[in-house]
């Protein structure tokens, strides 16, 4: 079965003529590649179907349930979509010449950097591969000595005017010049080194500074120093992208560390001192006596510094009670004496707590590892 051109353009079956040029007027403005670029295929599907439809004999053909694009000569014979969008929407016509110095592309290039870069800010000397204005020429593409000059082809216009047939009758596009790329000029004796481009690749070092704060994905924009533009043209961007590695022990949130601190039960239940290694050098922690796991200790300022602003997020240092696993003879029966002494030997009933701050704020943080 064909396609069914009249459900394409959303039209009846017995549509006139002028219904079908005002759906596909309509389509054609939406789905123009210069308005939407996604809907390029539809474009050119909607554009098939009123060709078929705006002309009586393939109309008819199509409705006798033939395809008038599979008996040869139908669409794309001739001209092209652009010819024919060009001559509807006034498109192209008459640009003049394309200048020769062109703004250069932007550049990417991504950094790793660790926690301690992140916190404190750090300097990197980072390689860049980009294209860089040719020294011979100085950009202009043309030999020592010598010039560009005016296109014979186009007389400088850089363009070409062309007579198509469409459907609208005989329309005058304008085309690039082939013979000078739609510049207007040629290069009769190009440069050497970098063939006419005016550009050569080179590796570059830099120097680049990030500020405390950045994460993964933040992007550093350093302006000038992306591609050389052609011809001479200023130099697009760079752009910086962060890529910050995980630290064994801090897991970063926002701009607060969390850490988690594993303490014997016997410690917990005494109340100790932890020494910590935190990013800013030996820290010590004061567990009161009965302290519990989950629960945890802040220290503000020994966080990442803040990207905007000044100070610092916090350090979080939760606390991990360990069980032991295994007890000596004296062990066990020191224990079994405490366990006497306060009461709890033997089978107990589990205690349910009302307070499940502690288990909800783990949770949370389990689903939420950032
Ligand atoms: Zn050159
Ligand atoms: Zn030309």
């Amino acid at each position: 079965m064909a396609n069914d051109y009249y459900a394409v353009l959303g039209v009846p079956r017995d549509a006139s003529a002028d219904q079908i040029k005002k759906a596909y007027r309509k389509l054609a403005r939406e789905l123009h590649p210069d308005v939407n670029p996604d809907e390029e295929e539809r474009f050119k599907a909607v554009t098939q179907a009123y060709e078929v439809l705006s002309d009586p004999k393939k109309r008819e053909l199509h409705d006798l349930g033939g395809d008038p694009f599979s008996t040869g000569g139908g669409f794309g014979s001739g001209f092209g979509f652009s010819d024919i969008m060009d001559a509807f929407f006034g498109g192209n016509a008459s640009r003049g010449p394309r200048p020769r110095q062109r703004r250069g592309q932007d550049a990417l290039i991504r950094v790793d950097i660790d926690l301690e870069g992140a916190t404190f800010g750090v300097e990197r000397e980072i390689q860049v591969d980009t294209a860089t204005n040719c020294p011979t020429c100085e950009g202009a593409g043309t030999a020592p000595g010598t010039a560009t000059k005016v296109c014979d082809i186009c007389r400088g216009r850089g363009e070409v005017q062309q007579v198509t047939r469409s459907f609208l009758g005989q329309v005058m596009t304008a085309r690039p010049c082939a013979a000078c790329q739609g510049f207007g000029t040629v290069i009769p004796h190009p440069c050497a080194e970098c063939g006419g481009d005016g550009r050569v690749r080179t590796r570059r070092s830099l120097t680049i500074k990030i500020p405390a704060g950045v994460d993964t994905g933040t992007r550093i924009q350093l302006t000038g120093e992306g591609e050389a533009g052609p011809g001479g043209g200023p130099a697009g961007d760079l752009f910086v992208e962060i890529v910050e590695r995980a630290h064994p022990s801090f897991q970063r949130r926002g701009d607060d560390l969390h850490a988690t601190v594993v303490v014997p039960m016997t410690a917990a239940a005494l109340g100790t001192q932890v020494e910590l290694e935190t990013l800013d050098g030996l820290r010590s922690v004061e567990l009161r006596p009965g302290t519990q796991s989950g629960q945890s200790h802040t220290l503000p300022g020994l966080g990442v510094g803040h990207l905007r602003g000044s100070g610092r997020g916090d350090l979080l240092v939760h606390v991990e009670v360990a069980t032991p696993t295994r007890l000596d003879a004296e062990q066990e029966e020191l224990l079994r004496k405490l366990a006497a002494l306060r009461g709890e030997e033997g089978p107990t009933s589990g205690t349910l707590t009302t307070n499940q701050q502690g288990l909800f704020s783990r949770l949370r943080d389990a689903f939420n590892p950032r």
